[in-house]
């Protein structure tokens, strides 16, 4: 298992891991499997977007804070991340993306990216290679 180090920069954030992913492929010596990508966090996640227009990270991370908004009555849980937690919980923890030859299998505008929503913060993106 590899585990890469993710430096966040803002609260909500969308962080392109697409790379070091591919680096952490290279590191285990995966030709043909697949890379299980998993966040062991409880307010980040992770999710396969496209990579060619800036804007579109920002509808996503626009649309889920109105969805799920940081200040709200309802809220029971007392470290006022109560987003994070719901936030987390819609995108998931883990992407699993196919390699062949060495390379991740990606569609040519999609790109992997964790995804922060209580930074910024020190994170760990975990990458189990498997073969198969
Ligand atoms: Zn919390």
């Amino acid at each position: 298992m590899e585990t890469l180090n993710v430096r966040t920069g803002r609260r909500c954030e969308m962080v392109d891991v697409t790379a070091e992913v591919q680096h952490a492929v290279a590191a285990a010596g995966l030709k043909d499997g697949y890379a299980l990508c998993f966040v062991p966090h409880t307010t980040a996640g992770i999710t396969i977007q496209e990579n060619a227009d800036p804007d579109v990270q920002h509808d996503v991370l626009w649309k889920l804070d109105q969805l799920v908004p940081r200040d709200e009555d309802g809220y029971r849980h007392g470290e006022g991340n109560s987003d994070g937690h719901i936030k987390s919980s819609m995108m998931g923890v883990s992407a699993l993306v196919p390699v062949e030859g060495g390379r991740l299998v990606l569609g040519t505008w999609q790109a992997i990216y964790f995804c922060e929503f209580d930074g910024p913060r020190s994170r760990r993106l975990l990458v189990k290679c498997v073969a198969g």
